[in-house]
């Protein structure tokens, strides 16, 4: 029998894996893909993501490789107007933004210097027996993999979860996201000189970043749609239908979305679950996505993925137990995931109102208390001395 067993080479995965390897476990990692491709593009790592990468030992490479940010101002709809100033909330200042695929790509660097890790590619999870001695899981190939401990970070759709818990599929929240890269020459002039800004009309909205080192400028729109759209990373979109959803925005964000017809356009469907109300059974215990996707409005998916490594690796770490740990580590982290989804979902709704954001009606993203969490330092119920 195994120690550990992760499922998933996502970022909490990795995360999870690299925690328990520092800490001289030897650990299984199954991915269902048979590589791991650089797909994906920006990800945000909230300041208690950062603190959590530094905690495995890569702050110095988020350092080098991650950028800060460059708060976005909001534009009207119609006319372009800038509506608010720069937020200058300390807390946002200390985010950074990274490429998914570098991240990826920099656990797994990590993970494999160890020397205690093992990276099963192209083993895709079909289901999970509980014992009373840990978990068997059962692979789509035939074979199967008993370990003492189970960890479900196989994302928004886990096949963990519904194995363990069967509690459905996420649901469509009936808005679309769009994404396009354009070099920075061509999209500056349409930024009226800032380095992000925000069109926000009463359906729709585009928000354009610089990033890679200020070379290019990611472009994402959210549209609503009453269609079932396809979720993945990877689908195309129809530029057309694109253009369309912004016929009646100021001139510069149809001279930006006109530009999406000549890069490749990708769109993919927002679909949003509730916190499952138990993250383990046994020994099996969900992780990331599995246990908590949001809709990207707070960009909080990475941070709440690397904030759970965390604290489920220091509550191993802490209780020789590990029901206790197990224990520990939902007691913490439920009421966390609980407070990012629904300000999450909250802040969707302020990007239909974003031109009337205030000091006296900030948006969610400016709430500090989603901002001031340490997956460090935060203390557990039953052992308020954790290492
Ligand atoms: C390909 C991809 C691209 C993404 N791009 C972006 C982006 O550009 N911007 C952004 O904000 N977020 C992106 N995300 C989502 C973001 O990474 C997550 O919301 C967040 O990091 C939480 O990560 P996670 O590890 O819990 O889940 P995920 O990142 O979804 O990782 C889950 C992993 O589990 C694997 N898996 C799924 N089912 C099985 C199975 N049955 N057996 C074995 N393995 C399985 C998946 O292949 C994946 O590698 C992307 C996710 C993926 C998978």
């Amino acid at each position: 029998m195994k120690d550990y067993l992760v499922i998933g080479a996502g970022i909490a995965g990795l995360s999870l894996a690299l925690g328990l390897a520092n800490r001289g476990r030897q650990v299984i990692v199954c991915e269902r893909s048979p590589s791991i491709e650089p797909v994906g593009a920006g990800l945000t790592l909230s300041a208690s993501a950062r603190a959590g990468l530094a905690h495995l030992g890569l702050g110095d490479d988020i350092d080098r490789l991650a950028e800060p940010p460059d708060p976005a101002v909001v534009l009207d709809w119609n006319t372009g107007k800038p509506l608010t100033t720069r937020a200058t909330a300390k807390h946002l200042w200390e985010t950074r933004r990274m490429s998914r695929a570098d991240l990826q790509s920099l656990l797994l660097a990590r993970l494999e210097a160890t020397g205690l890790a093992e990276l099963r590619l192209g083993k895709a999870l079909a289901g999970i027996e509980i014992g009373a001695e840990g978990a068997v899981a059962r692979f789509e190939d035939g074979s199967a993999i008993a370990a003492a401990m189970l960890f479900g970070a196989d994302g928004a759709r886990s096949s963990v979860r519904a194995s363990l818990f069967g509690d459905g599929s996420p649901a469509f929240s009936g808005r679309v996201a769009w994404r396009f890269v354009l070099d920075h020459g061509e999209a500056a002039p349409l930024m009226q000189g800032f380095g992000a800004t925000i069109t926000s009309g009463p359906d729709d909205s585009l928000t354009a970043y610089t990033m890679s080192q200020g070379t290019q400028v990611n472009c994402v729109a959210i549209t609503r749609s009453h269609e079932w759209a396809a979720e993945g990373w990877s689908e195309r979109g129809d530029p057309a239908e694109l253009a369309a959803n912004f016929a009646g925005s100021h001139a510069d964000a149809r001279a930006m979305i006109a530009q999406a017809a000549k890069r490749p356009l990708y769109r993919w469907g927002l679909f949003d679950r509730p916190v499952a109300p138990l993250w383990a059974k046994g020994r099996a215990v969900l992780i990331g996505d599995s246990a908590h996707p949001v809709v990207p409005f707070l960009a909080f998916g990475a941070g709440l993925a690397i904030e759970d490594a965390v604290v489920l690796d220091r509550a191993l770490a802490a209780h020789d137990d590990p029901d206790t740990a197990i224990r520990a580590y939902q007691a913490v982290r439920i009421p966390r995931a609980r407070q990012i989804q629904e300000a999450s979902r909250a802040q969707a709704l302020a990007f239909d109102r974003a031109g009337q954001w205030d000091e006296k009606a900030p948006p969610p993203f400016l709430d500090p208390a989603i901002h001031e969490y340490d997956p460090v330092t935060i203390p557990f119920a039953t052992d308020t001395h954790a290492r």
